[in-house]
């Protein structure tokens, strides 16, 4: 399929599904996929193992000494991208409870964003891009050539984010993973630095009924809409 390289922003709530869609999308079209919010979670698993995070308060001068030297990069292994922090891939350990705790009062802080978008811009550069998150379509690709948000009912959003974290031994329940949800859609759209917001030229897709399959056939539309591209390749997924 001839799509040009284009940068996909996909932003939306937390637990909206928007990292599964765009590997999906990456995998189907092949476009790089990178995982913004990846990089805050590493930014906050740090944070935790350095000590500057303890105790339910983060020392924000502690934050920014371990962040500058940090080597955290993506690597592509077995089709996707996973995050790695010198040698060691921290993919798991960012995905739990802990950090995800920790994590939006980390990324409200305007030099860690700053610190995050700087390292995102140098890994998008040349090549088609589909890069996830929450500011992507507004503050680090405002001319993102498309832009997705991504929604969800609530209650369906923490019901997968449960199954997830169960699947994985988390000892959590379904009402602390909605609490968690609500507290992180809140500080994320009420933060100062790049609150999560629609873009006004996004196409929204509320995924609260549709399968990955319909997502991403919902896609492939805009693909040859906004392209012009009459071919309809055949899907893997
Ligand atoms: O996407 P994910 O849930 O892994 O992101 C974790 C957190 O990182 C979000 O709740 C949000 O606080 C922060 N984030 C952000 N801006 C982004 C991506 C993530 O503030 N572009």
């Amino acid at each position: 399929m001839a799509i040009p390289d284009i940068i996909i922003a996909v932003d939306g709530f937390s637990s909206t599904g928007k990292s599964t869609f765009a590997k999906l999308i990456a995998a189907e079209f092949a476009f790089l996929y990178l995982d913004s919010g990846a990089m805050y979670r590493g930014v906050t698993l740090a944070g935790l193992e350095a000590g500057a995070i303890a105790d339910g308060k983060i020392d924000e001068a502690a934050l920014l000494e371990v962040m500058p030297p940090l080597d955290l990069h993506f690597r592509h292994e077995d089709g996707t991208t996973k995050l790695y922090l010198g040698d060691r891939c921290i993919e798991g350990e960012i995905r739990g409870w802990e950090v995800s705790q920790y994590v939006s009062p980390v990324s409200a802080i305007p030099p860690v964003r700053a610190w995050v978008d700087d390292r995102l811009h140098q890994f998008s550069k040349g090549g088609r891009v589909i890069m996830d998150g929450r500011d992507i379509g507004t503050t680090v690709f405002p001319d993102a050539q498309l832009k997705i948000f991504m929604t969800a009912d609530e209650n369906v959003r923490a019901q997968r984010r449960y199954d997830e974290l169960a699947a994985k031994g988390e000892n959590t329940t379904l009402e602390e993973v909605l609490q968690n949800l609500r507290d992180r859609d809140y500080r994320d759209s009420h933060r100062e630095t790049s609150p999560l917001r629609q873009a006004e030229d996004a196409y929204v897709l509320d995924n609260t009924h549709m399968t990955l399959h319909e997502e991403v056939v919902w896609m492939l539309g805009l693909l040859q809409g906004k392209f012009g591209l009459k071919e309809s390749p055949g899907l893997s997924c």
